[in-house]
This record gives structure tokens, sequence and C-alpha cells, in this order.
């Protein structure tokens, strides 16, 4: 129905292959394909409606190929899982953001090449990857690693040992510590978290925090920013 080559010089390609090869487009639907009966059997009979010259057309054809769609790999939503990295609901890995972090994933340390972010060309999955290698090369060519601080901290003489945190945090960056006494207690995998706060607002007596956005220091910045307004105004 319509030709529309994305990618740079796939407009070009498009064109050669039709001034150069001699390739025909015709614009309409296929209504019908039928194994050809007269002299020259052997061949598909391809019928449907030539839409710009609105007009029916029959071609016959030693091959007629149809156009799939591409799935993801099976397997796929399990491995995503075990990598904890979100995918959507086709089964294809999701990247961090779409414009500004496109190989990585929201999993430290994961990236992505390829079609397991969805269908792809080569030349879009070699460039992908060459971003991708890059990205780990800048991790391993340091003497350390630098973690974001902003993870989530556990108040121990707060935390009731519901678990609750454990089995809401998407990266397994908590774990439950048996005390002496027989309670548990939450405990967080600082190298693991990712500082996303979902612990935090699952917890029901607020004993997880996010380190720098704890609720006092949230309360305290909203409190300054209405003192600045009301001076402003006032002024
Ligand atoms: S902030 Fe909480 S939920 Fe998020 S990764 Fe860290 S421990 Fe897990
Ligand atoms: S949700 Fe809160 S109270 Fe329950 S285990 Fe986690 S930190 Fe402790």
């Amino acid at each position: 129905m319509d030709i529309r080559a994305n990618g740079k010089g796939y407009e070009e390609f498009v064109r050669r292959a039709q001034e150069e090869y001699g390739v025909e487009y015709v614009r309409g639907r296929v209504a019908h394909i039928h194994p050809s009966l007269g002299p020259e059997g052997g061949q598909l009979i391809v019928r449907g409606a030539d839409t710009l010259l609105g007009q029916q057309v029959e071609i016959a054809a030693d091959l007629v190929v149809l156009a799939v769609g591409a799935e993801s790999a099976k397997g796929a939503p399990e491995l995503a899982e075990k990598l904890r990295i979100s995918y959507d609901h086709y089964g294809f890995f999701l990247e961090g953001h779409p414009k500004l972090r496109p190989v990585e994933t929201n999993t430290a340390g994961v990236y992505l090449a390829g079609a397991c972010q969805g269908p792809k060309d080569i030349p879009a999955s070699v460039a992908q990857a060459s971003a991708a290698a890059g990205k780990v090369l800048a991790l391993l060519s340091k003497d350390t690693l630098e973690s974001d601080p902003q993870i989530a901290q556990v108040a121990g003489n707060r935390c009731i040992g519901c678990g609750k945190c454990e089995r809401t945090c998407p990266f397994g960056a908590i774990r439950m510590r048996e005390l002496r006494d027989g309670s548990k207690r939450a405990e967080v995998v600082e190298t693991v978290c990712q500082g996303c706060g979902i612990c935090s607002v699952t917890c029901p007596v607020r004993a997880i925090q996010l380190a720098h956005f704890t609720d006092s220091q949230l309360l305290a910045e909203v409190n300054a920013l209405c003192r600045t307004w009301d001076e402003t105004t006032e002024s």
C-alpha cells in the first residue's frame, strides 16, 4: 500500500531497484492467490486491484513471498526476569530511555544490542552492538566502580520483618536477615540496589527510605520552596 524505506540510503536503494533492475511496484491490495491451471502451470496467479490505475491486475508469479511479522525469541521474558530487566508485552527487552539511554537497561551493567530490543536490520544492530561494547569497556577500564549514592536504607529499629519490600524489589536487592531472637529484618544489598524507591512506598511502617530522599528531607525541601514563594510574592 505504501513504501516508506526508513534509514539512511534505503530510499535510494528502493529507487535503484526500480531504475536499474526493473523492479515494479504496484500499489494495491491482493485479493486472491491461486495455482495456475494454464499452459504455464507451476506458477502462482496473484489477483488484485491496482488502486492508482483503478483496475484489476493479474500477475503470474514464480514465487510469492508474504510479509511476516517478527517475533521475540522464545524464552525472552524468562531471560529478562533472570536479568531483572524490563520487557514489553511482545517480549522485546526495554531500553533505559529510548533517546538518552538506548543501549542501557534499567539494571546497571546489562546492555542491549540487536533484535532482542525489537525488529532491527543489520546496520542498526551493528551500530548498537558497538555502542554497547563501548559502554562495557568504559565500565571495565576503571579500577573501581562508582555506584549511585541514592540507594535504599533500612532503619533496623523500625523494621517489623514483614518481607513486603523483599517481594516488591524488582532487582532482588533486599534480603531478609534472621536475628538471634528469630525475628527478621530487611537488609539492602547496596551494590545491587538501583534506587528506584519502590520498596520505600511499599513499607507499611516507613522503615525503608531512599538515602538523600527521605520523607523528612523531601518535606523540608517543599517547605523551603513554599517559604521562598511566599517571600517573593510578598515583596
Ligand atoms: S530502591 Fe528499593 S526496590 Fe528499588 S532497587 Fe533499591 S532496594 Fe530494590
Ligand atoms: S517492608 Fe518495611 S517493615 Fe517490612 S521488611 Fe521491609 S523494611 Fe521491614
